[in-house]
């Protein structure tokens, strides 16, 4: 099972991939969170990185292609991928790739979200630097560790309203064209993401479940 997650910044896309993983078992992979666990590297490509990150523009194809490929080579069942493809070269790349394991695109959600909704959402979100967890202002409740593994929750460096305005803007020129592509091969199910989190998660398993009947 190939699931994508195709959605503005601060949709929901992490939170959502995390339940879709959680009750299904499929392994759940975010490209911004493989780049941000490479930061850690310190060297002259993570540098690029972080300041790519920051700019809020798209990471090299080069370097996410390299991350995704090595993934893949380590995964066993379902894959949900959160955050990838970005732009319509990755798109490509991974049909390519697919076809080169005899695989193909099961699903591509796009979680619709407003940008007024989305931006309110960014500066509630703490994130888990230690497991990826994510939570939002409702789940915080002046919580400050991580309930799964006790780590001190961080705000990310991206989460700023500068950076969501420059990410949003290379979202709409980058990666919103991939609704269309998706849409043309049947694959795209567009999902309410303004909703709650349990209310998203139950429309994307509303969608699963029918298919599979
Ligand atoms: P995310 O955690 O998905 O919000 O991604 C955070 C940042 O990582 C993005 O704003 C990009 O700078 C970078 N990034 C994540 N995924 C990709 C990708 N597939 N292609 C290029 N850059 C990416």
């Amino acid at each position: 099972m190939n699931i994508i997650l195709l959605a503005p910044p601060a949709a929901g896309k992490g939170t959502q991939a995390s339940l879709l993983t959680k009750k299904y078992g499929f392994k759940h992979i975010s490209t911004g969170e493989l780049l941000r666990k490479s930061l850690e590297a310190n060297d002259a490509v993570s540098l690029e990185i972080k300041e790519t990150m920051q700019a809020g523009k798209l990471v090299s194809d080069a370097i996410i292609l390299q991350l995704i490929e090595k993934e893949f080579l380590v995964a066993e069942q379902g894959i949900i991928l959160d955050g990838f493809p970005r732009n319509k070269t990755q798109a490509l790349k991974y049909a390519e790739l697919l076809t080169s394991l005899g695989q193909e695109i099961d699903y591509v959600f796009y979680l619709a979200v407003p940008k007024a909704v989305a931006m309110e959402r960014i500066f509630g979100r703490r994130t888990c630097p230690s497991c990826g967890k994510i939570y939002n202002s409702r789940a915080l409740e002046n919580k400050e560790k991580c309930m799964d593994c006790n780590t001190a929750l961080v705000k990310r460096e991206d989460d700023t309203e500068e950076t969501f305005d420059l990410r949003y803007e290379t979202y709409i020129k980058e990666t919103s064209p991939l609704i269309a592509f998706y849409q043309e091969q049947g694959l795209l199910y567009e999902i309410d993401a303004s909703l709650s989190t349990e209310e998203v998660f139950a429309s994307i398993e509303k969608v699963l479940s029918k298919e599979s009947e």
